[in-house]
């Protein structure tokens, strides 16, 4: 989440190359996903906006939770594919200690955490993402969002999200959503998840 956070909204660049996810996630997959859905979203709400002036002074969290369901729907769809290239990476490492944990604080272990954000996103019907959150309790939480809702942030701080829309897997592996969301634990992106967690503790105890 690099851009400004005002209208108008810029298409964010990936932040690697367009076939470094390789072999999770194919070149063909994300140039659809980035270039054509997630950039549709960007410039739906760039013309919804531009005929409502009232709401070009909006930041994009608060427009993800208007009452006009064009506007909510198209800067969910914003929010959630920004913070989901973010939460990916062709440069893998494992979470810090700081990160597991609070990882086996929350779940016992983090196999356990990938259990639960599996059976997750298998248990999802229809589309929507998959998140790990920071709840009220400072615990770490699976939470589950349809379409393109976006957490609730006056409860939750997002430190990364799984999209289970079929485009971010089907070209890859058609119907077989659990090997995509197998196949993601190899590119999450612990790094960015930190800075998220480091984020939102500064603004709780700021
Ligand atoms: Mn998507």
């Amino acid at each position: 989440m690099n851009h400004d956070n005002y209208y108008p909204f810029e298409t964010t660049p990936l932040p690697y190359s367009i076939d470094a996810l390789k072999p999770y996630i194919s070149e063909y997959t994300l140039y659809f996903h980035h270039d054509k859905h997630y950039k549709g979203y960007v410039d739906k709400l760039n013309a919804l906006l531009k005929k409502s002036p009232t709401m070009q002074n909006v930041p994009l969290e608060a427009l993800t939770k208007m009452s006009d369901k064009d506007v909510s729907t198209n800067a969910g769809g914003v929010y959630n594919h920004e913070l989901y290239f973010s939460s990916l990476t062709p440069d893998y490492k494992e979470p810090s200690e700081k990160m597991s944990e609070l990882i086996r604080n929350s779940f016992g272990s983090e196999k356990e955490m990938w259990n639960e954000l599996i059976s997750a996103g298998m248990d999802l019907t229809g589309s929507g993402f998959v998140w790990l959150a920071v709840n009220p309790d400072g615990e770490l939480e699976v939470v589950v969002t349809k379409n393109q809702d976006t957490i609730d942030f006056d409860k939750y701080s997002p430190l990364l999200n799984i999209d289970v829309w079929e485009h971010a897997y089907y070209l890859d592996r058609q119907n077989l959503r659990r090997d995509y969301l197998t196949a993601v634990k190899n590119i999450i992106n612990w790094e960015n998840a930190e800075k998220m967690l480091n984020a939102s503790s500064d603004r709780i105890s700021g």
